[in-house]
């Protein structure tokens, strides 16, 4: 039997769970896939409801983690097992090496002189990293990592023997005995390339939303200043396709939930840096809940940026590395072709487990949704459950942080 939690994944809504679960006396572990916390909400620039850069409301929960001994976390982690049941599970951790000591020791100048180079994930491969990094500059924890596969045979020499490089690192495993456990898995981009008649992610200047948040933020791959990807010029033109992927049979047959928002939200980021932009919104339903209506009330009201009901049927990379846009106009009943500096993709959310076999006993809805679990003690925070913004993510690792603490407490 045991009083501890399981909080799997360290994302926004994973440590909101984490960190009120402890603060009610109970001992917490967070198991986190990727090298940082923070999740998806560290990859944007701002984030609704305030349009906060997201070190702000991070930096607060990173703060609260680290001054709370009831909270431990494990990065580069993996499930790999779950046996027991409801109040005494047993788990086992995969960790993956991360090969530097843990001190926050600045790698930044050897980094930089390193040769090898692979595409920056955080990034979505938009800038290119090398075989020792670290993606944000608030990044939680603030250690480096040591990606063996990524260095060179001269970085391998390089590296070697450093102080507080440990290259020989070996993967461990570890277990836990924890008595309920919180899913937070979050989310993960719709895959542009299965959106082939918008391009497939191969026009050059046709990016994903998630890709202008990088370009707009200023620790990304621009340092904030939103350009073409093929010549780093200002585009002067700018059309947003909504739904990409998204309430369509054939990829994600639910609304996502956030890509009007997000869309409002990067309007806003060019109009700021370029008041000569000319920017088409091309949606079949606008969706703006509760009072984030007030914020599509602005951006409508933005002389530079308007909406077309209409459905981009086909995209195309046009001479000048611009993007051509099919559009059929469902207010006039026209068929437009159209071409624009710049195109973003509104992709849709899908759940990180959607397609993964995870250790859990999880019951998925078709989409890849945790669709129940509660009744063994597992209980499902975020974007793992339903397509959710911040506030409403944070909301919700609350709530199953106290069905956790229920369930521990009334063994
Ligand atoms: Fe489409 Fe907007 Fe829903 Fe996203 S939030 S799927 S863009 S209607």
């Amino acid at each position: 039997m045991s009083n501890a939690i399981l909080v799997v994944g360290g994302g926004f809504a994973g440590i909101t769970a984490a960190i009120e679960a402890a603060e009610l006396g109970h001992d917490v572990f967070i198991v986190e896939k990727s090298p940082w916390l923070g999740g998806r909400v560290a990859q944007l620039n701002k984030y609704f409801p305030k349009l906060c850069p997201p070190s702000c409301g991070l930096e607060i929960q990173f703060q609260r983690i680290r001054k709370n001994p009831r909270i431990k976390f494990f990065t580069q982690a993996e499930i790999t097992a779950l046996s027991g049941c409801k109040s005494d599970y047993t788990v086992k951790i995969r960790l993956t090496p991360r090969r530097t000591a843990p001190h926050n020791v600045d790698f930044s100048l050897l980094a930089s002189s390193l040769t090898g180079e692979t595409d920056n994930e955080f990034d979505f491969g938009l800038s290119r990293r090398k075989g020792l990094y670290k993606s944000m500059p608030f990044a939680f924890p603030g250690r480096y990592v040591l990606d063996a596969k990524t260095l060179s045979k001269s970085d391998v020499a390089r590296v070697a023997g450093v102080r507080f490089l440990e290259a020989a690192e070996e993967p461990r495993e570890i277990e836990l005995n924890v008595g309920a456990v919180v899913v937070a898995t979050g989310w993960k981009p719709y895959d542009v390339a299965r959106l082939t008649n918008l391009g497939a992610g191969a026009i050059k200047n046709c990016i994903s939303n998630m890709q202008m948040e990088r370009l707009a933020s200023a620790g990304g791959p621009t340092g904030g200043r939103i350009v073409r990807p093929s010549d780093n010029r200002t585009p002067n033109s700018v059309a947003f396709v909504q739904c990409a992927g998204s309430r369509d049979q054939n990829h994600l047959n639910y609304c996502s939930y956030i890509c009007c928002m997000a869309t409002l939200k990067q309007c806003l980021y060019l109009v700021e840096q370029n008041p000569n932009v000319k920017i088409t919104v091309y949606y079949i339903d606008l969706r703006a809940p509760g009072r984030y209506v007030n914020m599509l009330a602005k951006v409508r009201a933005e002389p530079n940026v308007s909406f077309v009901k209409g459905k981009v049927a086909d995209a195309w990379q046009a001479a000048g590395d611009r993007v051509t846009l099919m559009v059929e106009d469902a207010v006039r009943g026209e068929k437009l072709t159209l071409h624009y500096d710049l195109a973003v993709l509104a992709t849709g959310m899908q759940p990180s487990l959607a397609g993964e076999n995870p250790p859990l006993p999880l019951p998925m809805d078709e989409d890849g949704f945790i669709a129940g679990g509660e009744e063994a003690g597992i209980f499902a925070a975020g974007c793992a459950h339903m397509p959710l913004d911040v506030t409403r993510s944070a909301q919700s690792g609350t709530a199953a942080a106290l069905k956790a603490v229920q369930t521990v407490k009334g063994r």
